[in-house]
């Protein structure tokens, strides 16, 4: 497997990586379990320092930072600096929350005086993918560093030079050695090192093929996972929706990051009402964007991360079309050698085209009409996915009560989906298990050990020995 960066806009292939060496591998993982060790003695107060130092980083560089993501997968400079950005945010959230979350949690016990004190695990292993380089790897990193898990991590094949700058910008921050690790190895590696007893936990971000091949090592080894994959996330259009909100909403919920976001409004569920206007403005709208140099600032849609995953669309939009969907739009083609899908909207999928139910990582909107909010919510839980959603609606109250009935992880009523440092993320189904980020995110990978303690044993008022009743 090589890794390799190739900037999607110009084609150049920019660097090429050796892999890990088998001996490398072995010290990485030495270093991290002996960090472990000695983490496991010290506070988390003593790991917060290099939180923030780290967010000073990703401050003070955010432009060389961004420009590294633009060059690896070809993202938008402007959407890379508000990931670096977010980045910096993440880790101020855990150096200012980790020692108040895991402080020890005091429990009302007839058994004596007990508490669940919230220790690391040990090292872990986590595989990221490309569309959010650093963001993926600083949702595992910062709250596990301050837990004290060491992490050794395998970053996707084409986004090689954001794993390595990530990596050292945490051992600029102070991080000790062994702290975080980049290891460019194969798929047969990453079973290896899962399978590793020292390797005590295992995340991954990905797709729905990579989440089942990881998780399938983990358990057979009994390692614990978090799974943050894929999804068709809804974008409801409620029968009283406002729609001069949605129309300014929709077409970014879709083309942000060039389409290929986890949680990308992915089908439009537009009650009929609406459906005409609807598709008028989102029609105006993607045939508006401008496609170019992902560096220059007037871009608002970047190419794809690579050959491979626009050919991929295309054979997705293909299989759609042969299977009777209608291609209501497609954007007039750019004059460019870079790896552009063009944005699309595609309607009259039935549920027996190939498309239907399936998660399209590009530029792509599917929009589908239904007679009412009912029709809306069952359709959006006709899905093997539930990752996010948006639900547009009359009022806050009223689509948070369709929100409540949809099977997914996250929704957003009457605004853009935002990933922040505060909000659980994470979904349900075929998209995954576990959260990041937030308060829950923290406590993936820890050992909530229980410690009852008591001078004595329990005494009855005879002086004689209380036996546990239950066991
Ligand atoms: P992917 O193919 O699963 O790749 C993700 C990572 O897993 C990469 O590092 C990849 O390495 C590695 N990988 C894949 N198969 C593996 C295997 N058998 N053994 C070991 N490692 C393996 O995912 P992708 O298609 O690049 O990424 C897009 C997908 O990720 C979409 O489905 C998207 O929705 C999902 N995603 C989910 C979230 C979330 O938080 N829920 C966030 C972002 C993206 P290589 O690059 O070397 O193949």
């Amino acid at each position: 497997m090589a890794y390799q960066t190739t900037n999607p806009y110009t084609n150049e292939v920019v660097k090429t990586y050796e892999n890990a060496t088998p001996e490398y591998v072995e010290e990485s993982l030495a270093k991290g379990q002996a960090l472990y060790k000695k983490w496991r003695n010290d506070p988390v107060a003593s790991r917060v320092p290099v939180l923030r130092k780290l967010a000073k980083i990703f401050r003070d560089e955010t432009d060389s930072l961004a420009e590294v993501l633009t060059t690896d997968m070809g993202k938008l400079f402007t959407e890379a600096q508000g990931e670096v950005i977010l980045c910096a945010e993440i880790a101020e959230y855990y150096a200012d929350h980790a020692e108040e979350f895991l402080a020890p949690r005091a429990i009302d016990s007839i058994a004596g005086d007990a508490q669940l004190e919230n220790h690391p695990l040990g090292v872990l292993m986590a595989v990221e993918p490309w569309n959010f380089p650093y963001y993926q790897m600083m949702r595992i990193f910062a709250p596990n560093y301050a837990v004290g898990n060491p992490i050794v991590f395998k970053h996707a094949a084409i986004t090689p030079t954001s794993a390595v700058v990530f990596e050292d910008a945490v051992r600029r921050a102070g991080a000790p050695d062994g702290a975080l690790t980049n290891l460019f190895v194969s798929y047969d590696q990453v079973s290896d090192i899962i399978a590793d007893k020292r390797i005590q936990g295992v995340a991954l971000t990905g797709s729905e093929r990579g989440g089942v091949a990881v998780n399938e090592v983990a358990g057979k080894y009994l390692k614990k996972t978090t799974m943050e994959l894929g999804g068709t996330d809804a974008f409801i259009v409620a029968e009283d929706a406002n729609m001069a909100d949605v129309n300014a909403i929709a077409p970014r919920a879709r083309l942000y990051n060039a389409g290929q976001v986890c949680t990308s409004s992915k089908r439009f569920i537009v009650t009929a009402n609406h459906y005409d206007e609807f598709l008028e403005s989102l029609k105006a709208a993607f045939a508006s964007v401008k496609l170019g140099d992902p560096m220059d600032p007037e871009t608002t849609v970047a190419p794809m991360n690579s050959k491979k995953a626009k050919e991929k669309l295309q054979k997705q939009v293909d299989a759609a079309l042969d299977g009777g969907a209608t291609a209501y739009f497609v954007h007039d083609p750019v004059d460019s050698d870079g790896q552009f899908f063009l944005p699309t909207i595609l309607t009259d999928i039935t549920k027996d085209n190939p498309a239907y139910g399936k998660e399209m990582f590009g530029p792509v909107a599917q929009v589908y009409k239904v007679a009412n909010d009912e029709e809306a919510i069952a359709l959006a839980n006709d899905s093997d996915y539930g990752l996010g959603g948006i639900v547009f609606a009359g009022s806050a109250e009223s689509g948070a009560a369709i929100a409540s009935r949809i099977e997914t992880g996250m929704v957003f009523v009457n605004t853009f989906f935002s990933s922040l440092p505060e909000l659980e993320f994470g979904g349900v189904k075929k998209s995954g298990f576990g959260r990041e980020l937030g308060q829950s995110g923290i406590f993936s990978f820890v050992n909530q050990e229980l410690v009852v303690k008591r001078d004595h044993p329990n005494d009855d008022e005879n002086g004689g020995l209380v036996l546990p009743h239950k066991f």
